[in-house]
């Protein structure tokens, strides 16, 4: 038994499924997760010495490669300090003044511990503020994994969602109400059947969590004319997105002001950090100023700041944008060019350092069409890739991941090898 298999052996025992989420046990590509014991720059090394070209870069957080010096000094003099305080750090304002600088809509912020506190907080401040109890998001966005936001669509564009979990009570979605990604009359209806009753609309402005999709042209604003005519609180939930598509997220590219707006996975430096900040007038609604409660012992770490802090300096010294989008680009050529050449329909959706393969011949714009990509033939290409030295997200359904430290010679070799993969399949 290699590595890996031991040790996932061991784990399944202890770990429900062996692993601390969920999407980390390949169920939906068949197979063994392998471990990794290091990581570096683009690199994985595997519990059995393999190395690895990363395109999963831990879920997102990792655009500097894995394990940065600047970032590391950064944490290990933060670490010298001292690890949690419990009262306010200086690291948190600097942290604060950070984020105001690069997210254009934030004037005023509150750090906290994943992604899914942010949105989870979030939407409590949407309803807080607006007093009001219904939020709307798109089926195929992910927003962690609070009860409001675990839902999935219902059979029809206007009914209310349906719990995806077991363990989120109905009633709970019932105040959520699920539409198409990328459909206006969807939003025109569905304002229509709810009025003044909306709190909030979240949505992944450029979707990650069902592969890579972006809006049609003048969606996003769209969805910014009519929350604001109904006095709805516009969330961008830019977890994933946030620092990676531009330093300001999608919405300093798309030119569009959200409400509020939901950071994590970069912003932490590869620790866990999450954040959600926006509008001063609703963000004052918080405790302790507000009534809308939100809290976190750890929230504003002095270990998780300095990394955070480390990993926004490094993007606002290297700009690295627009080098990012020249290697993303190359990479979606090469893997649109291995389809064509072997007669395989393929979508490659690519912005920057963001992008997945979709293995249909439909434009993929939301979540039915991407449902549409052939999720056995991309397991198969999965499998293939990994042999032969790449790590793609272990699923149909998730984005692809560049950091700077894929240079110029790790994305040649990856294009070798996922042409090759193709060319098998
Ligand atoms: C990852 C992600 C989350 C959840 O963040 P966690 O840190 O995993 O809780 C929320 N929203 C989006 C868009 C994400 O990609």
């Amino acid at each position: 038994m290699s590595s890996s298999e031991q040790l996932f052996a061991r784990a399944r025992q202890l770990i429900p499924g062996g692993v601390n989420s969920p999407v980390r046990a390949f169920r939906s590509v068949g197979g063994a997760p392998f471990f990794v014991k290091a990581a570096h720059g683009a690199m994985l090394t595997t519990a059995d010495d393999r190395e690895l070209i990363d395109f999963v870069g831990t879920w997102g957080p990792a655009i500097h490669g894995h394990n940065h010096p600047v970032i590391r000094a950064a944490i290990a003099a933060a670490l010298d300090r001292g690890t949690s305080f419990g009262t306010p750090n200086p690291l948190e304002v600097e942290m604060a003044e950070l984020i105001v600088r690069f997210v254009p809509s934030i004037q005023k912020v509150r750090m906290c511990n994943s992604g899914t506190e942010a949105t989870m907080s979030a939407i409590r401040l949407a309803r807080g503020f607006t007093r009001r109890d219904k939020i709307i998001k798109f089926s195929g966005c992910y927003h962690g994994h609070s009860d409001s936001l675990l839902i999935k669509a219902g059979s029809g564009a206007l009914t209310h969602g349906h719990p995806d979990s077991a363990g989120v009570p109905a009633s709970f979605a019932a105040e959520t109400v699920v539409l198409p990604f990328n459909d206006r009359a969807a939003l025109d209806a569905a304002f229509a059947a709810n009025p003044g009753q909306i709190a909030g609309v979240i949505i992944e402005a450029y979707c990650g969590n069902v592969g890579f999709i972006m809006p049609d042209a003048g969606y996003l604003a769209y969805l910014r004319d009519i929350t604001a005519q109904h006095g709805a609180v516009l969330i961008f939930d830019e977890v994933m997105t946030g620092f990676r598509i531009a330093k300001g997220g999608v919405q300093e590219r798309e030119s569009i002001t959200p409400d509020l707006t939901c950071l994590g996975k970069i912003i932490g430096g590869g620790l866990p950090v999450g954040a959600f900040g926006g509008r001063a007038d609703i963000m004052d609604q918080l405790a302790p100023l507000g009534p809308v409660y939100q809290a976190g012992t750890l929230s504003g770490n002095p270990l998780a700041m300095a990394a955070g802090i480390a990993a926004l300096r490094l993007l606002e010294s290297e700009n690295p944008y627009a080098r990012l989008d020249t290697l993303g680009r190359r990479l979606r050529d090469a893997v649109l060019a291995a389809c064509k050449a072997k007669g395989l329909p393929a979508q490659v959706p690519q912005c920057g350092s963001m992008f997945s393969i979709f293995f249909t011949a439909t434009p993929v714009r939301d979540y039915a069409t991407a449902l549409t990509g052939d999720a056995q033939l991309f397991a198969r290409f999965f499998h293939a890739c990994l042999e032969r030295g790449v790590y793609l997200a272990p699923s149909a359904y998730e984005a692809g991941f560049l950091s700077t430290a894929h240079d110029g010679v790790a994305i040649e070799r990856a294009c070798d090898i996922l042409t090759n993969a193709i060319a098998r399949l």
